[in-house]
């Protein structure tokens, strides 16, 4: 049966914009339904006394052209809407410990360099771990889709990155400032797989770019792309339920009670919201096991500010002030009323004023004890009391921040703060999980799932499924569609790119094509 719409996705983030994009540009009638107000998922920005924030994407890796991100944004058209701005590659991120600061430069074998100045002593471990990393990366189907992968990774890729430096026999010190950027994709070294260390560092020492959000939004630009080859996106539109019959998904129920009918749902939250907007019995028990023994990566507190430019210590690159030697401290769960956050992340948005005031971000890991303290509070009625944690909270992190840089006490203001249950309502991510679903160490297989589900013509996508970050869940989206549209001829496309002008000529001829045929 002809319905209105070829594939109807569930959630507007980068991965339910990508599937859209991918099959849109097949020629297929696609509509994104979005529960929030505006699309964009993660991507969205806000905006607060006239500045502007982002939420989830504070930087974006491997983007310089010919690199493996580029070819997914080139092919979706994406970059055609984008300012990006590179970060300092001499040090596009800096680890502040106790007394000593370690710049991370962007390429591998500066980094190699940079690491062996600083630790002197351990330079076949270092060349040993970026030959490893290399040998990984190279392994990974998808990743870059300019490269095919070779055969095998060799090694254990999925055991836990602790255990993988103890056999390299890297010093303290050293695993300390190899594991500091853990926290930002929300997993202790101790659970870590190799491979995703491998896949976040990699990528962001191949290049690390900035969006300019206050002139060209990323969400924004997705939405664009989408316009462009005739998807739609709806907001304000949460899905109740899907619709199947005979084991079969025909289409979706809003909140609002309306049905919308499609050959093929796929949705893009947290797998768990997939359950609940279905007939469990649709699912194996076995599947629901799994999904329920899995644990969510922590959600963050968020701290908005502005910071005048003459002072702020990340214009052109992110900063984690650790408040000890101890890089998973961050995952400790503090004694109750100890608000001080372990590990503080620093980022903010590109400036091109030489004047004025930056846009910064402060965000610190919330247990899952403090975020439902915290939940607890915001439902108890009384706004005061919540209001009063939160900047007992926002206090703690400054003071961290300030121990690093005093001038900020006098340079920098709060604007705003957010906690994992504003994450929660804006995404719908249970305890408002940052990266979702933990993907961990000897239970690697437990923890990624298959884009089909048992139900016929439903599909899964999103950073649950495969990967996080926004190359992770993009890419959870570019496997699905090679399920649909067949991986050769995908990929020889995304490989192949196309200019702007090209690819709006293909895309009439495509939607003309799909109008005659739907008539
Ligand atoms: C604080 C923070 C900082 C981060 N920083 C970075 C970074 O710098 N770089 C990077 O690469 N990654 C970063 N990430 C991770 C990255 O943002 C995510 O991995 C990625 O954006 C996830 O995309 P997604 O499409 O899977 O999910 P989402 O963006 O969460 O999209 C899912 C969408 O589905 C919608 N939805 C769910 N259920 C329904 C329903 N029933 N009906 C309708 N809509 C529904 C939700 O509202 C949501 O909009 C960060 C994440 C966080 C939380």
């Amino acid at each position: 049966m002809k319905h209105r719409y070829d594939t109807i996705i569930i959630g507007s983030g980068v991965s339910g914009m990508t599937a859209g994009i991918l099959l849109a540009r097949e020629g297929e009638k696609v509509l994104v339904l979005e529960q929030h107000t505006v699309p964009g998922g993660l991507m969205q920005t806000f905006q607060r006394r006239g500045a502007v924030f982002p939420t989830g994407v504070h930087r974006l890796g491997s983007l310089k052209k010919g690199q493996a991100l580029w070819h997914y944004f080139n092919y979706l058209g994406v970059l055609d809407h984008l300012n990006l701005v590179e970060m300092d590659r001499n040090g596009f991120e800096t680890f502040h410990f106790p007394g000593a600061s370690f710049r991370i430069p962007a390429g591998h074998d500066c980094y190699g360099e940079r690491l062996k100045g600083y630790f002197p002593g351990e330079a076949k471990a270092i060349d040993q771990y970026l030959s490893d990393m290399a040998r990984v990366i190279g392994s990974l189907d998808f990743y870059h889709p300019g490269l095919p992968p070779a055969k095998t990774a060799g090694g254990n890729s999925t055991g836990s990155l602790d255990d993988y430096l103890k056999t390299l026999g890297v010093s303290a010190r050293l695993k300390q400032v190899l594991t500091a950027n853990n926290p930002f994709y929300g997993i202790p070294s101790n659970t870590c797989p190799v491979l995703t260390h491998f896949i976040v560092s990699d990528a962001y020492l191949n290049s690390a770019f900035r969006v300019d959000e206050t002139t060209t939004p990323l969400a924004g630009a997705f939405s664009k792309s989408l316009a462009a080859c005739e998807g739609e996106v709806h907001s304000n539109a949460k899905v109740n339920a899907v619709i199947t019959d005979k084991g079969q998904a025909r289409g979706v129920v809003l909140d609002n009670n309306k049905r919308l009918f499609s050959n093929r749902v796929i949705f893009t939250g947290h797998p768990a919201g997939l359950l609940e907007l279905c007939d469990p019995k649709l699912f194996r028990p076995a599947f629901q096991k799994r999904l329920a023994g899995c644990e969510n990566t922590r959600g963050f507190f968020g701290v908005a500010m502005t910071w005048k430019r003459r002072s702020c210590p990340v214009i052109d690159n992110d900063a984690f002030v650790y408040d000890s030697w101890d890089s998973n401290l961050a995952y400790h769960t503090p004694p109750p009323e100890d608000h001080r956050p372990g590990t503080v992340f620093l980022s903010a948005l590109p400036c091109t004023e030489t004047s004025g005031t930056v846009s910064v971000t402060a965000l610190a890991g919330i247990s899952p004890g403090e975020h439902q303290r915290m939940k607890a509070l915001r439902n108890s009625g009384e706004p005061g009391r919540y209001q009063a944690e939160k900047q007992k909270l926002a206090r703690a992190v400054m003071t961290l921040l300030s121990k690093q840089w005093p001038a900020m006490e006098r340079d920098a203001e709060i604007i705003d703060t957010y906690t994992p249950g504003t994450f929660e309502r804006y995404t719908l991510t249970p305890d408002g999980s940052a990266y979702g679903i933990q993907k961990k160490a000897g239970q690697f297989m437990q923890t990624m799932f298959h884009p089909a589900t048992r139900v016929k013509n439903l599909f899964m996508a999103g950073q649950s499924i495969s990967f996080n970050g926004i190359h992770g869940a993009l890419v959870s989206s570019v496997t699905l569609c090679s399920h649909i549209v067949g991986k050769e001829r995908l990929m020889e496309k995304i490989i192949k790119g196309e200019s702007g002008q090209k690819r709006a000529r293909k895309q009439g001829v495509i939607n003309e094509k799909r109008d005659r045929t739907r008539k």
